[in-house]
């Protein structure tokens, strides 16, 4: 059963025609992009899948079970994330996780242990406010991995990053995919990004958008350790 797996689906606003006829599929445990120009429909497939919108036509399944339209069934990592800035930072990364049911002990101690690995170390008790967009993403980044779901909706979540912390995140985001096996669907607009993380790769064309092809990454992906060691690979 797929993690998630969509058919045929078309998304007009009005007379606009952002996604005509997209099929794609992340097998259980499979990391998968789509790569495409802005404007291209990535985040509106996002919304769809996410259930905020509800497609023209199509059909969306998460799980084996009908996606359409339902919210929280997966981690998700909108493209300008909003942390809810009343929270604290520990709060915004696990209210998710423990409200499914995660003992409030366990999850605290993990979104620590998390934070501390991507640099915010000693930030746990402040408030949105008080980090830069940078951090802020980073946060949004641990909240969707953290959501505890089977899949993984990543919209492109390092733009805002400079190359080396950008790096860095690769490998935080390899480490806890190689480590927990979650499904991730991932959208970039850099091709290089998305060869070097992906299974498999799809590309949006511009408007309106079609899915080309699906593109089998052909060469292992590199150790972690060589992703850390080479920031450059990309601008
Ligand atoms: P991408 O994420 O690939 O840059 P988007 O999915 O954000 O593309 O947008 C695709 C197209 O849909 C763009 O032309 C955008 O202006 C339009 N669009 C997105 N959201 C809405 C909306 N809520 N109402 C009307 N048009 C929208
Ligand atoms: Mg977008």
């Amino acid at each position: 059963m797929a993690a998630l797996e969509v058919s045929e689906l078309s998304h007009s606003f009005g007379s606009l025609d952002v996604l005509s006829d997209i099929s794609l599929r992340v097998g259980q445990g499979e990391f998968v992009s789509i790569v495409g120009p802005s404007g291209s429909g990535k985040s509106t497939l996002f919304h769809l899948v996410g259930g905020l919108l509800k497609p023209t036509a199509g059909k969306i399944s998460i799980g084996g079970e009908d996606a359409v339209g339902r919210r929280g069934l997966i981690g998700y990592m909108p493209q300008a994330p909003a942390l809810m800035p009343w929270r604290t930072i520990e709060d915004n990364v696990v209210l998710a996780r423990e409200l499914g049911g995660v003992r409030k002990k366990e999850a605290r101690g993990l979104a620590r242990e998390w934070l501390s690995k991507v640099g915010l170390d000693g930030f746990a008790r402040s408030y949105p406010h008080q980090l830069s967009g940078g951090m802020q993403q980073r946060v949004a980044f641990l909240r969707a991995l953290l959501a505890d779901k089977e899949l993984i909706c990543l919209d492109e979540p390092f733009s805002a990053l400079d190359a080396m912390l950008r790096a860095e995140m690769h490998r935080w985001l390899l480490d806890i995919w190689e480590q927990n096996r979650r499904s991730i669907l991932f959208v970039t607009h850099s091709i290089e990004e998305a060869l070097l993380l992906s299974d498999s790769v799809y590309v949006f064309t511009r408007r309106p958008a079609t899915v080309l092809e699906r593109v089998e990454v052909p060469f292992d992906r590199p150790r972690r350790d060589e992703v850390v060691d080479d920031p450059t690979f990309i601008r």
